[in-house]
């Protein structure tokens, strides 16, 4: 497990922050398109603290007179939005659907109390606190995007071109990627997964290909995921691969009449890779599915998917947690 004193140069001018830190969830990967006049910061991290260190290694690679002017959030999850508070005078770019989806998402001060509350004798709460008690939520303020868009917007960074395109629905309602044409690299946010098992809240599954599939036409020289280091095009195939096989697994199943919670518990079995993290959110992705096959109109809920999930898969829940205290003092060593 590592957090980056610094960015790496993925191409001229154009910076990652990449934490890593496999088989958890909120360490999202963060770029930044650097010029002399200002800079433009792709997501941003899931508590004030990492916002803090990512600003602090943005600044060393900018010039003394450039800030962090506008901020991208390639989709509305708090591990890609949190931080947006912690640059008030920069413009927040999202879709029009990235926008509409927060109502969807916890609030900082929501996923606080959730976890303050959090028994270490009930299974869920002690997941809850494994993956999510090193994070202080306290410092942060919800910052929506200011400034939306649906389909394609253009920007311009100095020199560098930055086109932001809208490739939900897919892992939520209103996902975007940003293509850097004159770098050849594709931002894909958390359509694409790197070393764990994907999660996909919105779907359909179809939606998620045919995204990367986007991104595939692009012809990239690299690609940042949302989570996980950089990789290729023959990555993206393979990712693509693998979420192609699991829907086609999904479908048969509602075919042949299974319940939800049925087909989640054989894909569980059938699907758990020894070289990818949290298998559980494979109960998560046969959920989203389902929501696609059977439609119904119940409001979507983060966390009580994912406590089906968990409820699912019992062995992703250890058998004790240390304290929040001890987690996020650990979490603090290494920023
Ligand atoms: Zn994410």
């Amino acid at each position: 497990m590592h957090i980056p004193n610094e960015l790496a140069e993925i191409a001229p001018g154009v910076h990652a922050w990449l934490p890593d830190f496999p088989g958890t969830w909120g360490m999202a990967n963060c770029t930044l398109v650097a010029s002399d006049s200002g800079a433009l910061l792709v997501d941003t991290p899931y508590t004030a603290a990492l916002t803090e260190a990512l600003t602090a290694a943005a600044h060393r690679v900018l010039p003394p007179s450039a800030s962090i002017s506008t901020v991208v959030n390639s989709h509305a999850n708090g591990d890609h939005s949190y931080g947006n508070g912690l640059f008030p005078h920069a413009e927040i770019i999202s879709t029009d659907a990235n926008l509409a989806h927060l109502c969807a998402e916890p609030e900082p001060a929501q996923l606080q109390a959730l976890l303050d509350q959090c028994r270490t004798d009930e299974p869920f709460d002690r997941y809850m606190l494994a993956h999510f008690g090193r994070y202080d939520y306290r410092r942060l303020r919800l910052a929506p995007p200011t400034r939306t868009f649906s389909g394609q917007l253009d920007l311009q960074v100095g020199s560098t071109s930055v086109e932001l395109i809208e490739v939900g629905p897919a892992h939520t309602a209103g996902d975007l990627i940003v293509h850097l044409p004159d770098h050849g690299v594709v931002v894909a946010g958390d359509v694409l997964f790197i070393g764990d098992v994907p999660v996909h809240w919105a779907g359909p599954l179809s939606g998620v290909v045919a995204a990367c599939q986007q991104i595939l036409d692009l012809d990239p020289h690299v690609v940042v995921p949302g989570h996980g280091p950089l990789v290729g095009t023959a990555e993206v195939r393979r990712y693509m691969h693998y979420i192609t096989e699991l829907r086609e697994r999904i479908h048969t199943l509602h075919t042949q009449g299974m319940d939800v919670e049925s087909a989640a518990s054989l894909l569980l079995h059938e699907y758990r890779r020894p070289d990818l993290g949290l298998s559980e959110r494979l109960a998560v992705l046969t959920a989203t599915e389902y929501r696609h096959l059977t439609p119904t109109t119940d409001p979507l809920h983060l966390v009580q998917i994912l406590g089906a999930a968990v409820r699912l898969a019992p062995d992703c829940v250890p058998a004790t947690v240390p304290s929040r205290d001890t987690l996020m003092a650990e979490l603090e060593s290494l920023i």
